[in-house]
């Protein structure tokens, strides 16, 4: 509710209103001591990609080479997963191609496979206002996801799903060069972070995206702040580190 005192808050408030969060919760995080080893306490690895074969290798150099409308061409035309077969159509991703941020979740659902683009509906709504309490437009970032297709009645992707359409994901982050990823949603950092530790203990700190070292940080989905709002003050606290991680990165 909008009260008489209210007039003068600041954008940034306005937005974290929009996300439910309480003034009250607006302080600064330290930045967790044990940042630096967090990989070792997650037991998460520091993987890179590697090739099944030499046809998945070929195919994951090929793609490893295209500029951003070849790429976005190649996935239009993906049939290496049986997603394609129940797809309306792709969805590549969208934003600044040179952002400071590249947010990934986990796939296309319903909304997202009608209209070609990544978290609309609901829940992008929600990360709309979840990047704006953090100063940021939606155009301003890059958004994509692990999958770029919809799988059925938007059920987990399958581990071959998402390794057919990783070579797609990792061309992205090499031709945006992100300051930092915003892993969004656990289906999100389990697959960045190669790993299947619970989003709840990925949160909070800062891992190394595989041998890119960029930074990483795991927060909940929109969607499922949507429907359990009281996580929405760790979600705030998981963006004030991104925050931090962006602005050290810049100085
Ligand atoms: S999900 Fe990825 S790999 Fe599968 S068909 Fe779609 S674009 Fe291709």
């Amino acid at each position: 509710m909008n009260k008489g005192g209210d007039t003068g808050r600041s954008t940034k408030q306005r937005y974290l209103d929009t996300m439910g969060i309480l003034r009250w919760q607006l302080r600064e995080p330290s930045l967790p001591e044990n940042v630096q080893q967090a990989d070792e306490e997650t037991g998460v690895p520091a993987l890179s990609v590697s090739p099944d074969g030499d046809d998945a290798g070929q195919e994951i150099t090929e793609i490893a080479r295209l500029d951003w409308d070849a790429l976005r061409s190649r996935v239009s035309e993906c049939t290496a997963c049986e997603l394609h077969t129940s797809r309306t159509q792709t969805v590549f991703g969208v934003g600044n191609q040179n952002a400071d941020w590249l947010v990934i979740g986990e796939a296309p659902g319903a909304d997202e496979d009608a209209q070609g683009e990544p978290f609309v509906g609901r829940a992008g709504q929600l990360l709309n206002a979840m990047l704006l309490a953090c100063g940021l437009k939606r155009e301003q970032v890059y958004i994509a996801n692990i999958l770029k297709c919809r799988p059925p009645n938007n059920r987990d992707p399958r581990p071959e799903e998402v390794a057919s359409c990783e070579p797609y994901l990792m061309r992205q982050i090499e031709l945006i060069q992100p300051k930092l990823i915003l892993a969004v949603g656990r289906i999100a950092a389990q697959n960045l972070l190669q790993c299947d530790t619970p989003i709840g203990k990925l949160r909070g700190r800062v891992h190394r995206f595989r041998d890119t070292g960029i930074p990483l940080v795991a927060t909940y989905h929109p969607a499922y702040l949507l429907r359990s709002p009281a996580e929405k003050r760790k979600a705030w606290q998981d963006l004030q580190l991104a925050m931090q991680v962006v602005r050290e990165a810049a100085s």
